[in-house]
């Protein structure tokens, strides 16, 4: 049986239902596969929802506050992408007139939108035969045509990319793609894929050679750069100092107790360590240490500062870091968007 026919009879009968599953619409479909990016499917979920229902269409998103945006996405992370989208929408009413491009070339030419995302919006919107070749779809493919190359390398990924384009159904080319991904999220998951339950069992090169730890084949290049950022949090009748981030640096305009970053792991003196945190961006991992200064004089106040009511943190978007500090301090909601 056709390779394509075997995929899209499996994921038929066996794809989860989601809230963007049979979306149309590629503003809802770039919003779900921008969220879904360094993201899990039921994290996104309530970000999509909530993401979808605050910026309904392209027009309210380009004409939206870019604070408003990064609230939104508190949480999730990866705070470029939200501003990439944000910039994207504004690009789409200013030299699209609102209207979401219908061309890979020109999908793949906004801000923030790569090979991948281009060829799932082209392909799910548009009917557009682009195969969309994530980290699920060079795994499943690495395994069932026992791809010994390195995944994380470009060549790799084209020769992929190449084999997927002469295997798409030309007819439901958004759904194959959708099921490929579905078939590396469900069944061919990186630890202890479940070949009983897959479709490709009896011709899969991984599957039937015993080689399913062994591929795919990925080469870890670089280390990522590790920071030591230590939060001060000025307390002074009940209000604490936030500054905004500005400059060149990751976090830009979002908001963090003052900060000091040290070159080594060490711990500031003289002052109370409250909690130590971690986040892993994509190039570096950041170590957190938050201490308490109560303050008995009203804190003078340095150009990007501002001294906020306890109440009001909440309303401030912030890196993650700082949202679990105050996550787990309770001195905001779980829910991020309360
Ligand atoms: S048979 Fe196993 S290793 Fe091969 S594609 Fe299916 S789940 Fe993955």
């Amino acid at each position: 049986m056709p390779f394509a026919h075997t995929l899209l009879t499996w994921y038929d009968d066996h794809k989860r239902s989601l809230p963007w599953r049979g979306e149309k619409d590629p503003y809802k479909i770039w919003i779900s596969e921008i969220i879904l990016q360094q993201t899990r499917v039921q994290q996104g979920w309530d970000y999509y929802l909530r993401f979808i229902a605050a910026f309904p269409d392209v027009q309210t998103l380009a004409a939206a506050e870019e604070e408003r945006v990064l609230r939104l996405w508190q949480g999730l992370g990866y705070y470029t992408r939200a501003r990439n989208l944000h910039a994207a929408a504004q690009q789409i009413v200013d030299k699209h007139h609102g209207l979401f491009p219908d061309s890979y070339e020109e999908i793949r030419a906004l801000k923030g939108v790569g090979d991948y995302t281009a060829a799932a919006i082209a392909s799910i919107a548009f009917g557009l035969p682009h195969p969309a070749v994530d980290g699920n779809v060079l795994r499943v493919s690495a395994r069932i045509f026992g791809i010994a190359d390195d995944i994380s390398s470009p060549a790799t990924r084209t020769a992929i990319t190449q084999r997927c384009t002469q295997l798409l159904d030309s007819r439901r080319p958004g759904e194959f793609n959708q099921a490929m991904m579905e078939l590396g999220a469900i069944v061919c998951l990186p630890q202890k894929p479940k070949c009983d339950e897959c479709p490709f069992r009896r011709e899969c090169h991984a599957a039937t050679h015993g080689l399913t730890d062994i591929l795919p084949v990925k080469i870890r290049r670089t280390a990522k750069r590790e920071r030591f950022f230590h939060f001060s949090i000025h307390i002074y009748n009940n209000s604490m100092i936030l500054e905004k981030r500005t400059g060149r640096d990751i976090w830009r305009n979002l908001y963090q107790f003052p900060l000091q970053e040290t070159a080594a792991d060490t711990t500031l003196p003289g002052l109370r360590c409250i909690a130590q945190l971690r986040e892993v961006l994509t190039h570096q991992v950041i170590h957190a240490r938050f201490y308490i200064v109560e303050e008995t004089r009203k804190p003078t106040l340095s150009g990007h500062q501002l001294l906020v009511p306890q109440k009001k943190i909440g309303d401030f978007p912030m890196p993650k870091v700082m949202v679990e500090f105050l996550q787990q301090q309770q001195l905001i909601s779980q829910n991020p968007n309360d």
